[in-house]
């Protein structure tokens, strides 16, 4: 094998790399933990719904016996709830290399119509959610001198959308933080990425009454791919953005 070969060697990178993602429930979040544990990366995997990430735990066990997985109630819009997240991590695997900051919702309505309510619980979840999150596993990196931040972002954190005010609201906010914490932490060994995908067909869109073709939007696991292989990069760089399009482009 080549040296450059070996640099791309994703196996032996994740190999033993803890990461923990948030949001691991469904989705995006539960498709990167799959794939991450295929990898033999050891897995920290929270959202709210307990249920669904035991079930998680039982087919990553099942799929990959030597696979090491804990999983804990999470709500990333309580501090409480995130810092005990943060010690489940370092406690049982004496470190955290990697946050996937992947927890969010979308609700869209037209400005005038959408309840403030609605608007407020966007920028809980997916800003000062995500806030609570990288600012707890960043103190933990900053200690370790080494870590990956990915922030979930979203196109419509880059792009005016009609109908996604409180969501691109909380997004373009994601991005705004993103920018300030990678010229923070960067010194200090903490990379942190802005993911910034276009529609992805996941579970985020259960429920809506119009959605775009959902069969036009990224596969879920072809976005988890994507986030794997940015945990997987070779040192001496890093990739401080990225737009993953479906192929049609913005739907
Ligand atoms: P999804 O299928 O609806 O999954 C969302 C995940 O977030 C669930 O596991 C949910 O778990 C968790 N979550 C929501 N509120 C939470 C809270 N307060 N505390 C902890 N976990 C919480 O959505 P997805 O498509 O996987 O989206 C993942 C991320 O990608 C989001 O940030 C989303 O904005 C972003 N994104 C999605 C798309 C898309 O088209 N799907 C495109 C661009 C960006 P519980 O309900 O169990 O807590």
């Amino acid at each position: 094998m080549t040296a450059a070969g070996s640099l791309f060697d994703w196996n032996s990178r994740l190999r033993g790399m803890t990461v923990a993602v948030t949001g691991a429930s469904r989705g995006i979040g539960r498709e990167t933990a799959l794939q991450l544990a295929q990898h033999g990366a050891k897995l920290v995997l929270g959202a709210r719904d307990m249920a669904a990430l035991e079930q998680l735990a039982a087919e990553l066990q099942s799929a990959a016996p030597e696979a090491e997985v804990a999983v804990t109630g999470l709500d990333v819009t309580d501090e409480d709830s995130v810092r005990a997240f943060v010690r489940l991590g370092a406690e049982r695997f004496g470190r955290v290399d990697a946050l996937v900051n992947n927890a969010g919702f979308g609700v869209f309505a037209g400005t005038l119509e959408m309840s403030a309510d609605d608007f407020s619980r966007m920028v809980d979840v997916n800003l000062k959610g995500a806030f609570h999150c990288a600012q707890a596993f960043g103190r933990l990196m900053v200690e370790q001198g080494r870590g990956h931040i990915l922030n979930l972002v979203s196109i419509a954190g880059t792009t005016a959308l009609a109908g996604c005010a409180g969501y691109s609201a909380s997004k373009f906010g994601l991005l705004g933080l993103t920018k300030v914490l990678q010229t923070e932490l960067r010194r200090q060994g903490v990379q942190v990425t802005a993911v910034i995908p276009g529609s992805v067909k996941s579970s985020f869109w259960d429920g809506m009454e119009s959605t775009p073709n959902l069969d036009d939007m990224i596969p879920t696991e072809t976005l988890a791919a994507h986030l794997v292989y940015l945990l997987g990069q070779p040192d001496g760089a890093f990739i401080d953005e990225i737009t993953i399009m479906p192929p049609k482009g913005i739907l």
